[in-house]
């Protein structure tokens, strides 16, 4: 019998669920310990009580009574009642990770939803800017037909387990120095599902699951990007013991254009444009994903110049306005002139053709120091 607070103990609340309890307890036990801790005598009887808090406010039945009658007559061992020789420790610890492990696997027995399953796709920007459809096939573990996922034989049933009753857990008591133990295990004989398949379905061995080729059309909208990733529900693999099936991820890469560079909504291309273009201004015709573009290339466009075409970018997953076009000039020189055009140029340059006009940086320069 004690007058301790079991809550306190724990530092736990009153209204703790008993998960918080579990939680609070596997930190204290941590990390009081006798073996880790400095102080062995302290840590021991820190322990005692800990463990002893536990064992009351994890039984909903004794948690009951201590809230009721602030204590628990039958089997709560009191703190004289604690032995601890080497082995006792071990039974605590078996104790609290056996029931860890046991209650992970009736866990994981129970309805599982199936993983979700990555597929990548590898699209050109034309795709990514018009939107496509991709067939794809792969294998996955899907629910097999022949038992809708319950993996009996069409026509038989699953039974409850013997062994255990249907609840997947197998309890047995122990009496240790330390009172009496109870370890919880999944049942050894339906590995923790509760039931049994008397005669297994033929396809999938029972399983619920088997490889199974899937071919779906994926649509891709338009404006996707690269690292874009498409959701197909339910694709994944099938679940487990009546679980949801997972997703599958559709994962678009998009290849490298030949022409054009994108960033986002905004796409990029190189054009080149004669000499007299350049000097004279013209229309020129610009590739875009839009197909070609009619541009005005003002006169005196310098080599480098970058133009934009608004909305002639990449449209938005989000309905969003379409992105700009960006077109670089470069004036490419001729290496080749027939006579006309070399007398002509000549005549150019005696014209005074030949002269830059823009100032250079080092006549700036000069400028500034130039006394007044
Ligand atoms: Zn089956
Ligand atoms: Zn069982």
């Amino acid at each position: 019998m004690t007058t301790k607070d079991y809550y306190e103990v724990l530092g736990v609340a009153r209204d703790a669920s008993g998960d918080e309890i579990k939680r609070a307890y596997r930190g204290l036990a941590r990390e009081h310990h006798p073996d880790v801790a400095h102080d062995k005598s302290k840590a021991e009887h820190r322990f005692k009580e800990i463990n002893e808090a536990y064992e009351v406010l994890s039984d909903p039945r004794k948690r009951a009574q201590y809230d009721r009658f602030g204590a628990v007559g039958n089997g709560a061992p009191g703190p004289g009642d604690f032995g601890f020789g080497a082995g006792s420790f071990g039974d605590i610890f078996d104790m609290f990770f056996g029931n860890v492990r046991g209650a992970a696997q009736a866990r994981r027995a129970g309805p599982e939803r199936g993983s979700d399953l990555r597929y990548d796709v590898e699209i050109a920007l034309e795709e990514a800017f018009n939107g496509t459809t991709k067939e794809i096939a792969f294998d996955r573990l899907a629910h097999c037909d022949g038992c809708k996922g319950s993996g009996a034989k069409p026509g038989t049933m699953i039974v409850s387990c013997d062994r255990c009753g249907g609840s997947g857990t197998m309890r047995s008591a122990r009496h240790t120095p330390l009172g009496q133990i109870v370890t919880q295990m999944p049942c050894t004989r339906c590995g923790g599902q509760g039931h049994v398949i008397p005669q297994p379905c033929e396809h999938c061995g029972g399983r619920g699951r088997r490889e199974t080729e899937t071919r779906l059309t994926v649509t891709v909208p338009p404006g996707v990007d690269d690292g874009s990733r498409i959701r197909i529900a339910g694709n994944g693999e099938g679940g487990t013991h009546g679980g949801p099936p997972g997703d599958l991820y559709v994962y678009l890469t998009i290849a490298q254009h030949p022409l054009f560079k994108r960033n986002g909504r905004e796409t990029f291309v190189d054009v080149p444009i004669s000499f007299t273009q350049a000097a004279l201004g013209a229309m020129i015709e610009v590739p875009s994903l839009s197909g070609s573009v009619e541009m005005t290339l003002p006169q005196g466009t310098q080599t480098g110049t970058t133009l934009r075409l608004r909305g002639y970018g990449m449209p938005s997953l989000r309905g969003a306005q379409r992105g700009d076009h960006h077109v670089t000039v470069y004036v490419v020189v001729p290496t080749k002139l027939n006579k006309r055009q070399r007398d002509l140029l000549e005549e150019y340059a005696h014209a005074g053709g030949d002269t830059i006009e823009e100032r250079t940086f080092f006549d700036r320069v000069k400028d500034a120091f130039r006394p007044e």
